[in-house]
């Protein structure tokens, strides 16, 4: 039965981490993985978390089943997220949100329902992107592309070659985009070049799937959105992929949300249907724990207070990070282009270090970085910023 199974290496930060794990030197440090941890190098538990879990199991309440889509007050919450409150289109009933397993669930339903509507088409996606998309939308059974994104040049996003590669899609082609702090790159387009991107997508005829994964660890919360919020006002259909894993540090509680954004009620009503016999085909309903965590933190107004200045006082500890990494590795070495991790935002940078540098730095530094030279900016602190710093540097200095 199982002798014709292909053998498949496991992506590279699965296969990294299980090497992290099996490795026994004592000094090893994790800059690979994509997880936030706080100045003393834990996973925090957030304070509204902790007490909305508090409310939560006070409450004794049975473990049913929960909605196929969720519950109303967690979906009128996560729209209230993405398009901010009092929106135009809160009220316009062209939404449908589903709560997902995680945002790695939002983006499978949503590719299940684009497998049905637009069989064979053409989805595209960053050079480079997180690896799952491309496994994802495969799996659905669409040809993956890329289009050009990351300029290692500037650290930053060639928007021109990236749009030039969009202009030659066919139309109907799904375009897969980072809202906010691109993984794994931390380049991000400029406000300018979304305001561009958004009527170029519909003008051509391409399918916007936002994917938004780290939503307040860029700018803000609403900043952050600004692209799903564009692409509201343009009136245009597209998905968004919503990711709670890292915002509420709630990882392996796998709360997410799929949002379909119809050109009126009746669409919308439609898609929603779509999406959620497809959810019932698949694992039939989502999570109760972690969902019931977020929406009461969303609709306690000092919770949620407290959220979004405890998700604040992340973002500016990984910015504080990037503003002495690249001070001191640019200090150190001018021409490699190290300052751009200043302007790179979210959890991860693209330092450019070359695959020979990334190996040096794990086996003879003990610093575990992707090969790519992706490293995970949200897992440095005061306590071993020197280390890295210094591991960085050998490993350069060849
Ligand atoms: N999209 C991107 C860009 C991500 O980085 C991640 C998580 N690494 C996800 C989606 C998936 O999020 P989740 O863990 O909530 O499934």
């Amino acid at each position: 039965l199982f002798a014709g199974i292909q053998d498949a290496p496991l992506d590279p930060i699965m296969r990294l981490f299980e090497a992290f794990n099996a490795d026994t030197r004592p000094g090893k440090l994790n800059l690979a993985i994509g997880v936030y941890t706080d100045a003393e190098g834990k996973v925090p538990r957030l304070r509204a978390v902790q007490e909305a879990e508090k409310r939560w199991i006070e409450k004794g309440l049975p473990k049913t089943y929960r909605p196929i889509e969720g519950t109303k007050p967690f979906r009128d919450a996560v729209q209230a997220l993405l398009f901010g409150d009092g929106a135009p289109i809160l009220s316009q009933n062209r939404a449908a949100t589903l709560q997902s397993v995680g945002g790695t669930g939002a983006l499978k339903i949503g590719a299940d329902v684009l497998a049905k509507l637009r069989p064979g088409a053409t989805v595209a996606v960053s050079d480079p992107t997180w690896e799952n998309h491309r496994a994802l939308f495969t799996q659905a059974g669409f040809t993956v592309t890329e289009y050009p994104y990351f300029s290692a040049d500037t650290g930053g996003v060639d928007y021109p070659a990236m749009r030039a590669a969009l202009a030659a899609l066919p139309a109907g082609s799904i375009v897969v985009l980072h809202a906010c702090c691109h993984n794994p790159t931390g380049a991000d387009l400029t406000a300018e070049e979304w305001a561009d991107l958004v009527p170029f997508l519909r003008e051509k005829g391409l399918i916007p799937f936002l994917d938004i994964a780290y939503q307040g660890f860029g700018i803000d919360l609403d900043a952050d959105a600004a692209p799903v919020r564009l692409l509201a006002e343009s009136g245009q259909e597209f998905f968004v992929a919503s990711s709670f894993s890292k915002s509420f540090s709630l990882y392996g509680e796998r709360v997410g949300a799929l949002t379909v954004v119809a050109s009126d009620p009746a669409m919308r009503a439609k898609v929603e249907a779509l999406a959620k016999r497809l959810v019932r085909w698949s694992y039939s309903n989502p999570v109760t724990h972690g969902a019931a965590i977020v929406e009461i933190v969303l609709t306690d107004p000092a919770l949620k207070a407290d959220w979004v200045k405890e998700l604040g006082e992340m973002r500016e500890r990984i910015k504080e990070m990037r503003v002495r990494m690249a001070d001191s590795l640019h200090q150190r070495h001018p021409d490699r282009g190290f300052e751009a991790i200043k302007a790179q935002k979210g959890m991860f940078s693209y330092t450019g270090l070359s695959p020979e540098e990334a190996v040096k730095l794990r086996e003879e530094h003990e610093v575990y970085a992707l090969e790519t030279g992706r490293i995970c900016v949200a897992a440095v602190n005061t306590h071993n910023i020197d280390r890295v710093l210094d591991a960085i540097d050998g490993a350069v200095k060849g």
